[in-house]
């Protein structure tokens, strides 16, 4: 195991070697105080870290799946013991606070491996049936076998659980694995690195290569990359896109999510929902609620239920065990909150409740009176923001709710069954909660977008396809 260093470079072939690219410091959001620098990978060593997983996968996909079983399940526990050093690297980096980083770590992280090694042992393929000839010397067998080289690449508001996706599931499967985390969480992310290596998975089958976009995307681009998993903004994604080619894909993007309350919503918990959907993570979250649509009538009541909220949340110190919004982990994310909040204001919206920021704290806000036209309505903010539209019809709400061109999580909030089926069946999402937050998700269930907010599934088995390829066998048994 390495200790967490001042300089970090690559992880290739089993080994920490310095990058060959340029300097970039990390910086804590909280304090501005440097954490340490990475080097850069320039494009050779991407393909040295490329060609060290492509070796390493010729060995790896043929290893019993019970070893790679054991590996998972050992790994399980070594990630559990070193759950609090990960997550304050977490907290530190991101700013995220710190219950939330061991959340991050505790039922995401170490729980794919427990979930891989299950779902890897339970994965069958299929027989078929001749269906072409009236014979019974024809048995096809449907197989899927890993992919290859996956390249990862991930963001900084989940910096290790995003990853650790198709990470562990790729390795599981037989995949072997190069890395680029986010330029701003490379340090949690080398601890990660370590605790697969000090499990036991086999030189080469995890590298990582540090950087910002160039880095990630001669990854991508990399002819002997097998399969992409990338989460990010819908511009990068955009670019990964056309970078990777006919490779196979999950593109995980934004989100500018609607949480619609209607007339006859429980509003306390419709409120409790849109605090968590809003200010969870301060705002930067994809699955966050970027607009409420709440039903005319209630709306001044529904709004002040939140301002409760709001006023409740304690903005602080990531560290502490009681902060519930830390700071925002980058200048432009700050600055676009900033600037959508003006835009709005200048279109006729009124701050009701917060609205100010010092240095990267910004406070929870509720922006009243929003319109369609409003960037704020239109754009993912990423910031701790309650932009309130209403509507008058059901019909309404599902309009403005399907007007964005992203489409990753939505919310629903009534006590009509007949209603909640209508919306959620209306809505071009790829997750429709009813009476729960837009912020919440399960690990077993399909998660991705529609739309702009993205391509494939991940989570559990639902990444399987993207990590594999599936291969049909033929067999032309004797005739009885
Ligand atoms: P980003 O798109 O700026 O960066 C994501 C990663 O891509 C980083 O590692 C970055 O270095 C890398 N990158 C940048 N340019 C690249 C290129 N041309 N080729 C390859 N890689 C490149 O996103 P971010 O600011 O780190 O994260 C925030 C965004 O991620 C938000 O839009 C958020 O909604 C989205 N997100 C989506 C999900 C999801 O599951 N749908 C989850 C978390 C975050």
């Amino acid at each position: 195991m390495s200790t967490v260093g001042t300089q970090l470079g690559a992880f290739i072939g089993g080994q920490w070697v310095a990058g060959d690219g340029e300097e970039i410091e990390v910086l804590n959001p909280t304090t501005g105080d440097v954490i340490g620098t990475i080097v850069t990978s320039s494009d050779a060593q991407v393909d040295h870290a490329v060609q060290a997983a492509k070796e390493a996968f010729e060995s790896w996909r043929r290893r019993a799946v019970l070893e790679r079983v054991e590996l998972c399940r050992h790994a399980f526990t070594l990630c559990e013991e070193r759950l609090e050093e990960t997550s304050e690297m977490i907290s530190r980096e991101v700013g995220k606070p710190i219950r939330d980083s061991r959340i991050e770590m505790r039922r995401g992280t170490v729980e794919h491996f427990r979930r891989a090694a299950e779902d890897v042992l339970r994965k069958a393929g299929k027989v078929l049936p001749d269906s072409m000839e009236t014979s019974n010397t024809k048995r096809i067998i449907v197989v899927q076998e890993p992919v290859g080289v996956v390249a990862a690449i991930s963001p900084w508001n989940f910096p290790i659980d995003i990853a650790a996706i198709p990470i562990i599931y790729g390795l599981a499967l037989g995949c072997t694995v190069v890395w680029k985390p986010s330029e701003y969480a490379p340090f949690c992310a080398q601890l990660f690195a370590d605790v697969l290596h000090d499990a036991g998975f086999p030189n080469g089958t995890v590298n990582v290569v540090n950087g910002r976009g160039d880095t990630g995307s001669a990854l991508v681009r990399h002819a002997d990359v097998g399969a992409v998993v990338f989460t990010g903004s819908v511009e990068t994604g955009e670019k990964v896109a056309r970078d990777a080619g006919l490779k196979n894909r999950v593109l995980e993007l934004g989100g500018n999510g609607p949480q619609i309350v209607l007339k006859d919503a429980d509003i306390d918990k419709a409120a409790d929902a849109a605090a968590r959907g809003c200010f969870f993570l301060s705002g930067q979250c994809c699955t966050a609620a970027e607009r409420v649509l709440v039903e005319e009538s209630i709306k001044d009541e529904f709004v002040e239920a939140l301002r409760q909220r709001a006023g409740a949340l304690r903005i602080g110190d990531p560290m502490q065990e009681e902060t519930d919004m830390g700071p925002l982990r980058t200048a432009a994310v700050l600055a676009r909150t900033q600037a959508h909040i003006q835009d709005a204001v200048d279109k006729g919206a009124s701050v009701v409740y917060g609205g100010s920021f010092h240095d990267q704290f910004h406070d929870p806000t509720i922006v009243d009176g929003v319109t369609s036209d409003m960037r704020i309505a239109r754009e993912e903010t990423f910031g701790p923001v309650a932009p309130i539209m209403t509507f008058s019809s059901i019909e309404e709400a599902i309009a403005i709710a399907n007007e964005t061109d992203f489409g990753l999580t939505a919310a629903v909030f009534t006590r009509s069954l007949d209603d909640a089926w209508y919306v959620a069946e209306e809505l071009r999402h790829g997750t429709v909660h009813v009476n729960r937050s837009t912020n919440t998700w399960d690990q077993l269930a399909a998660f991705g977008g529609m739309k702009k907010s993205g391509t494939g599934r991940e989570l559990s088995t639902w990444i399987i396809d993207a990590l594999t390829e599936t291969k049909q066998i033929t067999f032309s048994p004797r005739e009885r």
